[in-house]
């Protein structure tokens, strides 16, 4: 059973997290009032108040009556043998302590040398996450109960997982394993801010999911991860570790060209691009008659609800129309002042 609020009201919908900090930012609170009273089979509540206080008097008798909990880890402490885990409702402490067995799960990458390590990636990790200069709680666990004890589990186990991670040390990729997943690139970058977590496929959304996935699950099953980027890079500047994020992508573009991984209609398609883009006075015209097009399709609404050779994304979502005039119209206007 899911604890995190997010995590278990995903799990009572049945659905996929959107978003690493914030498992359950697609969802409404009307659409989460709806959900608990059809599953809980209690009178329907709309204020947050409430509906807390209703989840967490259904988790209550999990928590007293678990056998075993099972908890992440921010980090792993080296020197002490100590599993960090930070978070702001609670849930991670009586997960970690009521239980008889606590079993923490985290990736290799998460061990640091020492607690004063640890010290300077908390300051790091909420400021980015959350905008707070401290979580809630930040728990330090070692070990089992102690006879002075009140309360902490009588076994406890680190699972530490590599899944390929240690095959990415000291290769060209091996900055992606500063991440202390954060969450920042995704809420700054605009192609996440457009299509969702759900549409990245996989545990990781956004900037650091378009690098995580790939690395650890192939690229062969995730091409098109390394290209879900306009390469702003927003992504670079706000992270806190700073993992140079667009160079990363473009190290998977590169990959996937030499691996003769691109479709024959996107290669044609980028072919003709670079011809147009070498003739400016024809790039301007085409993108003119384009943008214009695009803008009559959108009608009132300013939305594509189909675009020729872009099912994908219109099957999916709307395409916003373009204001009708192309980027350089636009600056000559001055529209970037
Ligand atoms: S890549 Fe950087 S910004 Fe993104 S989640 Fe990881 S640490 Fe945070």
């Amino acid at each position: 059973m899911e604890t995190d609020l997010g995590e278990y009201i995903l799990q009572l919908a049945h659905e996929a997290p959107s978003h690493i900090v914030a498992p359950v930012v697609h969802k409404n609170k009307e659409e989460i009032s709806d959900l608990f009273a059809e599953k809980h089979h209690l009178p329907r509540k709309t204020g947050i108040a409430e509906l807390c206080r209703e989840a967490r008097e259904v988790l209550r008798p999990a928590f007293l009556n678990a056998d075993m909990g099972i908890s992440g880890g921010n980090f792993l402490v080296a020197e002490t043998g100590s599993v960090l885990i930070v978070t702001n409702e609670g849930n991670g402490r009586l997960v970690t302590t009521l239980p008889r067995v606590h079993v923490a799960i985290t990736g290799i990458e998460k061990v640091v040398p020492t607690l004063e390590d640890v010290s300077t990636l908390l300051r790091l990790l909420p400021r980015s996450a959350t905008g707070q200069s401290i979580t809630n709680y930040v728990s330090v666990l070692t070990g089992t109960k102690k006879p002075e004890d009140h309360d902490g589990p009588e076994h406890f186990h680190i699972i530490l997982l590599d899944n390929g991670r240690s095959g990415l040390v000291g290769g060209e990729m091996q900055e992606m394993l500063r991440c202390i997943r954060c969450g920042a690139c995704m809420n700054h970058c605009p192609v996440y801010q457009n299509i969702g977590g759900h549409a990245y496929g996989w545990v990781y959304p956004g900037p650091m999911g378009s690098i995580l996935t790939p690395l650890l699950g192939g690229l062969e099953k995730s091409p098109d991860l390394p290209n879900a980027s306009t390469f702003c890079g927003a992504c670079a500047a706000v992270c806190p570790v700073k993992i140079p994020l667009p160079d990363l992508l473009r190290k998977l573009r590169e990959k996937q060209m030499q691996r003769g991984m691109k479709s024959s209609q996107e290669t044609f398609a980028l072919k003709l691009w670079a011809w147009l883009a070498l003739r400016p006075k024809l790039y301007a015209l085409a993108t003119r008659i384009g943008v214009r097009m695009m803008r009559m399709m959108g009608g009132k609404e300013k939305m594509l609800h189909t675009l020729p050779g872009a099912s994908g994304w219109t099957n999916g979502r709307d395409f916003s129309a373009p204001s009708g005039k192309t980027f350089r119209e636009l600056y000559k206007l001055g529209a970037h002042k």
